[in-house]
């Protein structure tokens, strides 16, 4: 699960990492406000989109007045944001944070993750913040500290520190980056983050008070493990249904995991082994699948049905190929699905079926009474079979 920025600050404030004031607001007039509200000499205007690269897309911006905050305001709301991270269509916008400008000396990124080579959670560091740390990692990968950490004990002030060091942080900035980086990292064990970054984490020019500047986040993105969300109700409530695909939603309420992706061929199939295998044939056959979608072992005749609305309900679907092997899912179940699809909503685009296992010669049977509702239907003998004939169809 994602949540926004402004509600990942939140959390690091919670968990004492220091971050400026903001206020979420969702018109250029409630932006102006916040301008005045915040009371600096500075503000920074950003889109709150579940997407990463704002600041390339133009929905990150400086502003020196209120009249200035709303016009920005008015400016990033009114159009989809297009990032790097979104897609050329964009993601369209509808709430921004006001927060407190800062000025910055140095931006360095933080953050953690699951290191799954070594079965442990990493805190990754680099002083080459700001930017994409993928690109970093790719051009300049001695550039990032990577430094394991033991989910038993947590992250040991030696190691905080050696980061620190490494990391070029100086005189008072060094204990008050290690102490954020322990905030982080017991941020992500508490509430099973799966990722925790703040890029930028950023020094501020020296002034009177802090004559080796303050060290503050300014951007945060957190992601949480959906498998342990049951136990942070707090977190859950944080979900934003605006931001999720409508069909994953609706996929999620009949128990059904499904992940839309851009390709034309949408794929049925039970079990995520399955699934996966299904999609590398379809792209080993010279097609793109339109979905993951894995019916799972004991989703209803209604629940698969439901499956087929979605995958037909997508636009870029040019054909569908289903692959079951039953076990616990039963091959008639799936084949009355079909029925009740064809009947509901009508498969116009071509169909490719492939059932093995429990209950097959039923299925069989069904799907032979149904033949003169199923003009487009073929059957495929084998997955590579099946394969096949669907990139065939669609490429006909
Ligand atoms: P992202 O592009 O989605 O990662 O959004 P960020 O919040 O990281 O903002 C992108 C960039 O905008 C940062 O790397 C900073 O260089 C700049 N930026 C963001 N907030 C401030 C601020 O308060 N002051 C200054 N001077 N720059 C900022
Ligand atoms: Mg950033």
């Amino acid at each position: 699960m994602k949540i926004h920025e402004y509600q990942a600050r939140d959390l690091l404030a919670q968990f004492g990492v220091p971050v400026p004031a903001g206020t979420v607001v969702d018109t250029p007039e409630k932006a102006a406000v916040a301008f005045v509200e915040l009371g600096a000499p500075v503000a920074v205007v950003k889109a709150q989109v579940h997407a990463g690269g704002r600041g390339k897309g133009g929905g990150v911006k400086l502003v020196r007045s209120a009249e200035e905050a709303g016009e920005v305001a008015k400016t990033i709301l009114s159009k989809p944001l297009v990032t790097p991270q979104t897609g050329p269509e964009g993601v369209p916008v509808h709430k921004l944070l006001v927060a407190a400008g800062v000025d910055i000396a140095k931006e360095y990124y933080l953050g953690m993750a699951v290191d799954r080579a070594n079965n442990c959670p990493v805190l990754i560091a680099s002083s080459e913040g700001g930017v994409e740390i993928e690109q970093v990692a790719k051009d300049n990968p001695d550039a990032i500290v990577r430094e394991p950490i033991s989910p038993t004990v947590g992250l040991q002030g030696y190691q905080a520190r050696k980061v620190a060091f490494r990391l070029g942080f100086k005189g008072k900035q060094i204990s008050q980056a290690a102490k954020i980086m322990t905030q982080l990292c017991k941020l992500f064990i508490d509430t099973d983050a799966s990722l925790a970054e703040i890029n930028p984490l950023v020094v501020t020019p020296p002034d009177a008070e802090n004559p080796d500047g303050r060290v503050l986040a300014i951007d945060a993105k957190i992601n949480f493990d959906d498998n342990a969300l049951y136990r942070h109700a707090d977190i859950q409530a944080l979900a934003d249904p605006a931001e999720e695909d409508a069909s994953e939603i609706k996929a999620r309420e009949h128990g059904l995991s499904y992940i839309k992706l851009d390709g034309s061929i949408g794929c049925l199939v039970n079990g995520a082994g399955l699934a996966m295998a299904t999609m590398d044939l379809v792209k080993l056959h010279g097609a793109e699948p339109a979905n993951f979608l894995d019916v799972g072992g004991s989703a209803t005749e209604e629940a698969v049905t439901e499956a087929f609305r979605i995958i037909l309900g997508d636009a870029k679907v040019k054909g569908v190929l289903v692959n079951i092997f039953g076990g616990i899912m039963k091959c008639d179940i799936i084949a009355r699905a079909i029925v009740n699809a064809a009947k509901q909503i009508g498969f116009k685009v071509p169909l490719v079926v492939r059932l093995e296992g429990t209950n097959v010669e039923a299925a069989r049977e069904i799907l032979k009474e149904a033949q003169g509702g199923l003009t487009t239907m073929q059957v495929g003998t084998d997955l590579t079979d099946a394969a096949k004939k669907i990139t065939a169809a669609v490429a006909a």
